[in-house]
């Protein structure tokens, strides 16, 4: 029997900060205990307000960011307490998109050394190879390879953002996180580069921990979506499941500040408020249908 292991597995994962300050910091998790699967080629969207941890998960997911508890896997090998060169090997396979191209990009570099950067690090030595190599690379996210020659300031903001998921499928990895890789960009652009993102995923069977804000481009793109709260994933089920019939209040409170196209279901649509004082913060996540994961 063939067993389909995850690609990506996150076990108990907790990650504790000092807060607060130099005179009364305390130690508070900011990521809680969070248990999650990704399987290759899935798409799992994470959502929750600012400061609920999801940064925080997917640097440590990278093992860009020490854990201080739990367990992490990628391709079936442990890299919990990895090191810097054991991380090394695998850097060519796992990647990232961050919210702002700008901040991503270097000022002084031409975007085709930018991408062509992981090319050399990752062995593809011949100069002129290299440079063909990203002239194609320019072509699949949609960017004429004449631009390779601009810099950063030379771009309109999705193109910068073309520029920097060019450079995160040069080593042709098989997962990307992507923090928010659509919220600094203007509405009018922001479909087309969740397009390409599913375009590169249908095409190169990539998987990705796409967190956003936007949950109707979360709907769009994702199979599974979990719901960060305080640390915690709150519920977690398929796209389809969790925006059809949303288990959790906070998640309840969050579809229901999501604008819909039909302007006569707009009109009445009802706001609702999450009160975490009416709601105990739950212990453990409990399946309530196939594959919709509740915390209880
Ligand atoms: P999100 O991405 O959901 O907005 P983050 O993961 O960025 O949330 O942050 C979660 C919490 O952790 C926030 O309260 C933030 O202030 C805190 N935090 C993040 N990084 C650090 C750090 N390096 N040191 C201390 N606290 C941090
Ligand atoms: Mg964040």
């Amino acid at each position: 029997m063939i067993t389909s292991q995850p690609l990506v597995r996150i076990e108990n994962v907790t990650k504790i900060y000092n807060t607060g300050g130099i005179l009364n910091s305390r130690p508070v998790p900011v990521v809680n205990d969070v248990s999650l699967d990704i399987g290759r080629g899935e798409i799992v969207g994470l959502v929750g307000e600012s400061g609920s941890g999801k940064s925080t998960l997917g640097r440590m997911v990278l093992r860009l960011e020490t854990l201080s508890g739990g367990k992490l896997s990628f391709d079936g090998q442990d890299i919990t307490n990895a090191t810097r060169s054991e991380m090394k090997p695998l850097r060519k396979s796992m990647q990232v998109v961050f919210q702002d191209p700008y901040a991503a990009l270097s000022p002084r570099m031409r975007a085709g050394d930018f991408v062509a950067e992981p090319l050399r690090l990752h062995g593809l030595s011949g100069r002129l190879e290299r440079e063909q190599r990203v002239a194609e690379l320019f072509s699949t996210v949609g960017l004429d390879p004449t631009l390779m020659k601009r810099f950063p300031h030379e771009f309109s903001g999705g193109q910068r953002q073309r520029v920097c998921i060019a450079r995160a499928i040069a080593s042709e990895p098989s997962f990307i996180v992507a923090d928010e890789p659509i919220t600094a960009l203007d509405v009018s652009i922001q479909a087309q580069i969740v397009n390409l993102f599913k375009e590169l995923q249908q095409r190169m069977g990539l998987s990705y921990l796409f967190i956003a804000h936007d949950l109707s481009m979360v709907r769009y793109l994702c199979d599974r979506v979990a719901v960060m709260l305080r640390g915690r994933i709150v519920e977690i089920g398929p796209a389809a499941s969790v925006f059809n019939n949303p288990l959790h209040a906070y998640t309840q409170a969050l579809l229901s500040a999501v604008p819909v196209p039909d302007p006569d279901t707009e009109r009445t649509r009802q706001r609702l408020l999450y009160d975490p004082a009416q709601h105990p913060p739950g212990e453990r996540l409990e399946e309530k249908t196939p594959g919709h994961f509740l915390l209880v």
